[in-house]
């Protein structure tokens, strides 16, 4: 047998298990007969590293993989790379310094998969590294053809079932970026901006309106007022005239306006805010759009058209002073919508785009099919679901993204959606191999493409087989993921498979939290608290990242990253590492009955395998690692193996064979155990006690073997004896003079000699005890006070008396002590009584437990 070292070298173990492991038993098997379990992975944007939060989310999905193998399922861990997208193309943009339309458009296209594939090697890198379980024969590229030919195949498939439409729709716009983005891609952000009071000239009397947006006058179309707000009523159904732009407007009735905010009465522009948006569509109000897709003021602006907003709102403002139409201003704090990318303020803006409808009720409805961990996630789903104010818009003005399968036909602009067959494609590219029912064959390439969520909300379908497959392996059994992507990820995915399947996309939701820096604060190269996984690899290694991981709490908190954590998973690691040290040259897998003390351990090692199931199955990582921990540590190392070392070293016999295969069997079963959570550790151990990969090998099973009393009573007489000589001040191996057991049960005494390193006899029934006093000890501070300068001889006549003498008056109240002839009374206090056990005659200590008494011989 090789050299074990003392100290754990978990980069020699964790490097040899990262080279040689064979990743090929990991893959899905699509003929398989085992119930399936497919994991739903998230693909992350690959642009920059792979980092402690996507190690924490990767773990989680590592433990269930493992777990879930081990358990007898086929499982499926596909990993996916979602390409597309704005954060790439900023990248993109910045590194090179250009924006989108200064380069050729495949040019910018190829830019951004250079950086993505790029992205890509070093996530494939850290995750080898972190030891996860990936099946990469299941690994998807979105940016690949393979890949957004399906998306383009759910386009199609939708738009044929009118679940896809194309539409002129108010949208959230960002300028800078030159894109509509939905709903779930705006952020909001609190600002102080400039509440301005003006004068819309009317028939009746000037209208006061208070506005932050005087921008957007050009855009007017309505002022509004609350029908219950008697001081405005004589205007409603009548005309007022927009300052500056000089055109009338209807003062319409409406309960939503707030009498309290401003003036009470409200512009209405194409668009403010969503409340706009509202209002256009209910009271039917025409459409005057002032500011166009770079954020500039349209024509209709008269002479600030050209300026961007900026620009416009502090000349429009200016203007207004000048003319005494704005004749109070006040601060007002405001949430403004930013692009999630750019944190440039988004306008609302109405542009043909192509829309998912967005059936809400359905939504929620499949979303209760589905097991959410931790529950309340669900609920964010839901108040999402009922906060969407219109469709889904999927459309994009950029570049680097699923293109729509879209040609427009010169002749009589009807659209031309491509079939399924044609499929995937670039209409940039490529003509329709059809005519246009019109005959023309003249057709014109859809520019926009998809939103990235397009591609990502289709993982479940595509790794379950989607749309080739006529087994369609839906639904998936877990979809791991943030809380940050519930209302996009989880929201799409929910939508899109019961559009296209009908079917709920997954049995279970498991929700992480975030990882936070060691300050509480999100992790931030800004806040100095970053730290990347790398690190951790070298300083603590994989299996202490992932133990940390684990032990964070439970599934849907945001977690700390904590040194002190890593370093005690470090010590624990060392430990189990002692233990196996010390236990390989002594143990083997041998025929052998264990003892009462084997019969116990294996009693423990069963709860152990039945907590760490329960744990595992209810993702409570923490609990299965807190109980593998205290087993190894107490049960195991402080308790059992303390026990058992005398016969470990001790010549062949059934006795030593029992312990040899016990402690074979916990060893390989806390490699089991520990193999999901720390799977390089488990490995080497597990390889070298049984020539096997631990991560092949099933899951314990409980056998039912129960605690045996007896061996229970033994590790506790055990303990109490190491106890006893602790606080005589003896070493532990030091000699005693000879112990007997009393106990119930007939206890087997072999663990005990070596403990006792003495004889031991084991009793049944109850010892007769006999106390006897054998000294007196007069105490000082009772009799100094009273009795002054006769102290010291009272002291010395007592010591001198007759214990058992003294004992006898003690008992009545007084003692009498003989001094100088004379006999003084002092109180029953005066003495103490040294008392001896006595067993047989022989004097002995008694160690009193429950359910045992031990005398040991003095
Ligand atoms: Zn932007
Ligand atoms: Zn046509």
């Amino acid at each position: 047998m090789s050299e074990v070292s003392k100290e754990y070298n978990f980069s020699e173990v964790e490097n040899k298990w990262v080279q040689s492991w064979d990743s090929s038993v990991y893959h899905f098997d699509w003929e398989s007969k085992k119930p399936q379990y497919i994991i739903d992975t998230p693909p992350p944007y690959p642009t920059g590293d792979f980092h402690i939060g996507n190690a924490l989310n990767w773990c989680y999905i590592d433990y269930v993989a493992r777990y879930k193998r081990m358990k007898g399922y086929n499982v499926m861990f596909p990993q996916g790379w979602d390409c597309h997208g704005l954060p790439t193309e900023v990248k993109v943009e910045q590194l090179n310094h250009i924006t989108k339309n200064q380069v050729p458009r495949e040019e910018f296209r190829r830019l951004c998969e250079k950086l993505t594939f790029e992205a890509i090697e070093r996530f494939h890198k850290s995750m080898g590294r972190l030891g996860l379980s990936i099946d990469w024969s299941n690994e998807y590229v979105t940016m690949k053809p393979e890949y957004y030919g399906k998306t383009q195949t759910s386009f199609v498939r939708m738009f044929n079932n009118g679940q896809i439409y194309r539409a002129n729709h108010p949208v959230n716009w960002c300028p800078r970026c030159g894109t509509a983005i939905a709903f779930a891609e705006v952020e909001y952000d609190s600002r102080t901006t400039t509440l301005n009071y003006m004068r819309f000239p009317a028939k009746d009397g000037d209208m006061q309106i208070a506005t932050s947006r005087p921008e957007l006058l050009p855009a007017c179309v309505a002022v509004a007022v609350n029908p219950e707000d008697d001081r405005y009523g004589r205007y409603i159904g009548k005309n007022v005239s927009v300052p500056l732009f000089d055109y009338e407007v209807p003062v319409i009735a409406d309960p939503v306006v707030d009498t309290s905010f401003g003036t009470g009465i409200v512009m209405i522009c194409t668009f403010g805010d969503r409340q706009d948006v509202r209002w256009w569509m209910e009271h039917h109000l025409p459409l005057r759009q002032a500011i166009d897709r770079e954020g500039r003021l349209t024509d209709i602006a008269g002479p600030y058209s050209g300026l961007s907003v900026t620009e416009a709102k502090k000349k429009i403002t200016q203007d207004m002073v000048d003319r005494g139409i704005i004749f109070k201003q006040e601060p007002l704090d405001q949430n403004v919508g930013l692009c999630w990318r750019c944190k440039t303020p988004i306008e609302i803006l109405s542009e043909q785009q192509w829309f998912v409808k967005i059936n809400r009720e359905e939504i929620k409805k499949t979303a209760e099919e589905i097991d959410w961990v931790p529950p309340h996630m669900q609920v964010r789903l839901r108040n999402w679901a009922d906060s969407m104010e219109w469709d889904w818009c999927i459309s994009r003005q950029r570049i680097f993204a699923t293109p729509i399968p879209v040609w427009y036909c010169r002749h009589c602009h009807e659209p031309m959606i491509a079939r399924e067959e044609w499929l995937p494609l670039d209409p940039n590219q490529t003509s329709p191999p059809e005519k246009c029912k019109c005959g023309s064959s003249d057709f014109v390439a859809e520019q926009d493409v998809l939103d990235t969520w397009m591609d990502s909300s289709i993982s479940a379908l595509a790794v379950a087989g989607w749309p080739k497959r006529k087994d369609l392996r839906m639904p998936t059994q877990l979809r791991p993921q943030g809380h940050d992507i519930i209302r996009t990820w989880a929201f799409y995915t929910i939508l899109r498979t019961k559009s296209l399947e009908n079917v709920r996309p997954w049995d279970t939701i498991l929700i992480n939290g975030m990882a936070l820096g060691e300050d509480g604060h999100k992790m931030s190269k800004s806040l100095n608290n970053f730290i990347r996984p790398e690190e951790v690899f070298q300083s603590n290694g994989a299996d202490a990242l992932r133990q940390w991981a684990a032990m964070g709490g439970s599934p849907g908190n945001d977690i700390m990253f904590q040194w002190k954590e890593i370093t005690a998973a470090s010590r624990f690691q060392q430990k189990l590492w002692s233990i196996y040290r010390f236990s390989l040259p002594l143990i083997a897998k041998v025929d052998s009955q264990p003892g009462q003390v084997d019969r116990w351990l294996l009693g423990e090692l069963d709860s152990l395998i039945a907590k760490a199931t329960t744990a595992m199955d209810a993702f409570q990582f923490d609990e299965a690692m807190k109980a593998i921990r205290g087993f190894a540590w107490e049960v195991l190392a402080d308790n059992y193996i303390e026990l058992v070392k005398a016969r470990l070293y001790g010549p062949d016999s059934p006795e030593k064979r029992g312990a040899q295969n016990t402690l074979y069997t916990a060893l390989v079963t806390i490699s089991k155990l520990m193999a999901p959570i720390s799977p390089f550790i488990s490995e080497e151990i597990h390889h070298t006690l049984t020539g096997k990969s631990v991560h092949v090998q099933s899951w314990p099973e409980p056998s039912g073997a129960a605690i045996d009393p007896a061996g229970l009573a033994i590790k506790e007489i055990a303990a109490a004896l190491r106890r006893y000589k602790a606080e005589k001040g003896m070493a532990l191996n030091s000699p005693l003079q000879g112990i007997v057991v009393y106990s119930d049960l007939a206890l087997e005494t072999v663990d005990l000699v070596g403990v006792a390193n003495s004889q031991v006899e084991s009793r049944t029934g109850v010892p007769q005890i006999e106390r006897k006093p054998v000294a007196v000890k007069p105490q000082m501070k009772v009799i100094g006070p009273r009795f002054k300068d006769r102290s010291g001889k009272i002291i010395k006549a007592l010591s001198g008396m007759d214990p058992a003498l003294v004992a006898d008056q003690k008992a009545r109240g007084t003692i009498a002590v003989p001094v100088d002839g004379e006999t003084i009374e002092v109180p029953e206090l005066a003495a103490e009584i040294v008392v001896e056990s006595l067993s047989a005659g022989e004097a002995v200590d008694v160690l009193r437990l429950d359910g045992a008494t031990v005398l040991v011989r003095r």
